[in-house]
């Protein structure tokens, strides 16, 4: 705390990774002794830059750009960058230390890193959108690179926005380096099911927890917060599984509509209308938008906590284990706060952290460097299945691991430990790096 002052985000997920690693050091002290944990902490390098853009009205704007490589044991650093006027580098680097762990869970050959700026995107013009985008990357470019550093997209970040990157970073390196980013157009060297990667991950990882306790999703009443990207592709796949969505969420309000998220509509209004929840609530009959609120409040046997961290608080973990909710799955990045997962525990609500349950996205966003470095594109089908088999192995990892260490069922300890000890194990290797 001292060391990173002001830093509430980032200690709050360093805390519960430390946590989960006291068993770990016990049975094997060479992590102690060669300082592993310290140096996880300490990012390999953290780049801060000016971002100044045009507005239409021709004022000039400015914002603050961030970039943290946080470890490359494993591979380029890999991770999202986030548009969003909350962001700093407590969240930049909160976001960055759960990839390292997510991205080694994975199994594929990424470290991790992340990035963003505090630039608001809400109600921009699409040509602000793009001088925004340009003036990032004439910065950011001289930082990346297929074997460096390969961001995608996260809040505020959507196919829009990588296109944009791509095109200045192509245009001032004259290269058509596809693997400089993830997130591209399927015309531009993007790959299938990269857009529904985290949503239908999400979904595969918990429809894996019902198997594993002889139940399926078939017939579930499932709530999401959010509306975007991850929400969306929830929705989708639990619609596909039997399952019926019956609220969803952005950051004015939710909405209840019980006969089941229409998705061709909510796509309409967010992705192509760049609407907002109260729109749907007007357009669906028989649906109601609830201003402000807790959308946790809506009774169910799923919540999947899909919009932004620390959206799910003691009180709402409290309302959700009375609404008869079993299980909470963060689709999100550190949705739900230390005091409600405490909570869901004690209530005997399973819970499992998003560096196992949203890994979906980046998984395939390995997949598409490995369909740019062969330049080869696969079927939606194909990458689809792996997807699959890279979520259930995932789960499989996790509770292998709790078990292992004596805490059987505990999803958070095994995903920590399990991607521990792949990124400690690559870091002693590879010398005091
Ligand atoms: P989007 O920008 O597509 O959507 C974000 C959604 O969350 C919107 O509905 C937004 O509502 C809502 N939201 C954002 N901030 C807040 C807030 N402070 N309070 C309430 N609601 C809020 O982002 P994604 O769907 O890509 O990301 C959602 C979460 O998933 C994030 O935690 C992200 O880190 C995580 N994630 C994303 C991955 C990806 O592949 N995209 C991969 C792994 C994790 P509004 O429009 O009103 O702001």
């Amino acid at each position: 705390v001292r060391r990173n002052p002001g830093e509430a985000e980032f200690h709050q997920a360093v805390r519960e990774v430390f946590e989960s690693l006291e068993p770990v050091v016990a049975k094997h002290p060479q992590y102690a002794d060669e300082e592993i944990i310290r140096r996880l902490c300490e990012p390999e390098r953290q780049i801060i830059f000016r971002v100044p853009w045009t507005d239409d009205a021709g004022h000039v704007q400015l914002n603050r750009g961030f970039r943290v490589e946080f470890n490359s044991a494993l591979g380029p650093y890999k991770g999202g960058l986030r548009f969003h006027p909350s962001v700093y580098l407590g969240i930049v680097k909160f976001l960055g230390f759960e990839q390292i762990f997510k991205n080694a869970l994975t199994g594929m050959p990424i470290g991790g890193g992340k990035g963003g700026s505090d630039f608001d995107p809400k109600g921009r013009s699409n040509g602000e959108i793009m001088r925004f985008c340009q003036s990032f990357m004439t910065e950011l470019y001289r930082h990346l690179g297929e074997h460096t550093d390969v961001p995608a997209g996260d809040i505020g970040v959507g196919g829009r926005e990588i296109g944009y990157l791509f095109g200045q970073y192509k245009r001032i390196t004259n290269r058509y380096e596809s693997g400089v980013l993830t997130g591209k157009g399927l015309t531009w060297g993007g790959s299938q099911v990269r857009t529904e990667a985290t949503g239908y991950g999400v979904v595969f990882f918990v429809d894996e927890m019902l198997r594993d306790a002889g139940d399926s999703l078939d017939g579930k009443r499932v709530v999401v917060s959010g509306s975007g990207n991850v929400a969306i592709y929830a929705i989708e796949k639990v619609h596909q599984l039997g399952g019926v969505v019956v609220a969803c969420s952005d950051s004015a309000g939710y909405v209840v509509d019980e006969a089941g998220i229409d998705l061709e509509l909510l796509k309409d209004i967010k992705n192509t209308r760049r609407g907002r929840m109260s729109d749907y609530a007007d357009e669906r009959p028989g649906t109601r938008f609830i201003e402000g609120g807790s959308i946790w409040d809506v009774p169910c046997d799923i919540a999947l906590p899909c919009a932004t961290q620390n959206e799910l608080d003691a009180d709402a973990a409290a309302a959700l284990a009375r609404g008869g909710c079993t299980i909470v799955a963060e689709g999100a990045n550190m949705p739900t706060t230390p005091d409600a997962i405490r909570t869901l525990r004690e209530a005997g609500v399973r819970f499992a952290p998003g560096k196992a349950v949203n890994a979906g996205g980046v998984a395939t966003s390995a997949l598409e460097m490995q369909q740019n470095a062969s330049r080869d594109s696969w079927t939606f089908a194909h990458t689809e299945e792996r997807l699959e088999q890279i979520m259930r192995s995932i789960h499989d990892r996790c509770l292998e691991t709790a078990d292992e260490y004596g805490v059987p069922g505990d999803y958070v300890a095994g995903a920590n430990i399990a991607g521990f000890i792949h990124v400690a194990d690559a870091m002693m290797a590879l010398g005091h790096i």
